[in-house]
């Protein structure tokens, strides 16, 4: 990995939001973008541009009908109900918005390229992709389109044959594991909130496909992620032998979010994408998941810190400061008086805290499907 890592970016996504009362009203990818400069972090040379995806090239996994529906919805601003019930748009989760069509496809363009740049090998940084609930036919879960599935999909357009895809979204990827969880060249591993929206990704004790879902507790903490990561998450992967490791790094696990209930600090984020720099020849690492519009900047400046080795002062300079100052979080508590580290530094204090049982009994039950088979 001699090259040097690059950074998939779009300006598409600054200002786009879901809608008002939308948990994706804020803003995520301008954040990471923009800290990322104001620390000397993006120069141009490393930044791409993200093409956006036409139709034509997004029917390799999804469906023409739905993406025809997807267009027309984007030209007209709304959808009938015949449209709303048969493809899911246009509905709470999955509005009409005024990008409907060319924000999903720019970052579905994305994921293609990134899998092109990496058929020879190297470091991709996509923090607009890990829309990992998108359906062929269907929008899903915030998601229009699923670029990770198109990620893999273009890998292995370019010669690359094993993949391993590690998700920690606080929420399972079911339309990654419907493209690809009986992929036996393709390694699966979901690390996600028991009990939560969709409620797939159960611990199912088969041993005859490759794909790994470790559904966690309320209230995980960096302790115990640090096990997973350990226990699990790095000796699958290394057992696998993969050609490309891709990570949806959702940062809706982390403490603050919103969406989930689990307890993490970003260095649980951090620690991950570090163990796995070196897994494989290729790695691409996409965002996902992640509402908090501070914890989500910070988290993904800071993996974009690990893939290039840069170390964030512990006090972040003041143009980087001014950046997280400038965020809002309307309608949202967290949003009313936001603690000073959010603004004043990357790092989160860890978050360390007692291992339960029920983890270490989680990840044997797991553990035990690969012993058997
Ligand atoms: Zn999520």
């Amino acid at each position: 990995m001699e090259k040097r890592p690059l950074f998939i970016g779009s300006e598409i996504y600054r200002g786009s939001t879901y809608g008002d009362w939308h948990p994706l009203r804020v803003p995520r990818v301008s954040t990471v973008m923009d800290l990322s400069r104001a620390l000397g972090w993006l120069p141009a040379q490393v930044y791409v541009p993200s093409p956006r995806a036409k139709p034509a090239a997004l029917a390799v996994w999804h469906d023409a009908e739905y993406l025809d529906a997807l267009v027309a919805a984007e030209a007209a601003q709304t959808v009938t109900d015949a449209v709303r019930e048969k493809f899911g748009l246009g509905t709470p989760s999955n509005p009409v918005f005024p990008e409907i069509y060319r924000r999903p496809a720019t970052a579905a363009g994305g994921s293609l390229l990134a899998g092109e740049l990496l058929a020879k090998g190297g470091v991709v940084y996509h923090p607009a992709g890990g829309t990992h609930h998108g359906m062929p036919a269907r929008a899903n879960g915030f998601c229009y389109l699923n670029d990770p599935v198109l990620a893999l999909l273009s890998l292995r357009r370019h010669g690359v044959q094993r993949v391993a895809y590690l998700d920690i979204d606080a929420h399972h990827p079911d339309g990654v594991e419907h493209a690809f969880g009986d992929d036996p060249e393709c390694l699966m591993i979901s690390v996600h909130e028991v009990d939560r929206w969709p409620r797939t990704g159960v611990v199912e004790g088969d041993t005859t496909r490759q794909t790994y879902n470790l559904p966690v507790p309320a209230g995980l903490n960096d302790s115990e992620m640090a096990l997973i990561r350990k226990e699990m998450i790095v000796p699958l992967i290394s057992d696998f032998a993969p050609d490309a490791v891709v990570i949806q790094c959702g940062s809706d696990a982390i403490e603050e979010d919103p969406q989930s209930r689990l307890a993490l600090s970003n260095n649980a984020h951090r620690a991950i994408v570090g163990a796995l720099m070196h897994a494989a020849p290729r790695l691409l690492v996409l965002g996902g998941g992640g509402y908090n519009p501070w914890s989500v900047g910070r988290c993904w400046t800071g993996i974009w810190g690990v893939l290039n080795g840069y170390d964030a002062p512990e006090v972040l300079p003041e143009p980087a400061q001014k950046v997280l100052r400038a965020l809002r979080f309307e309608g949202n508590s967290r949003g009313r008086n936001p603690p000073d580290h959010w603004f004043t530094t990357l790092h989160d204090a860890p978050r360390s805290g007692p291992v339960r049982q029920e983890i270490t009994n989680a990840i044997k039950a797991v553990l035990g499907e690969t012993r058997r088979r």
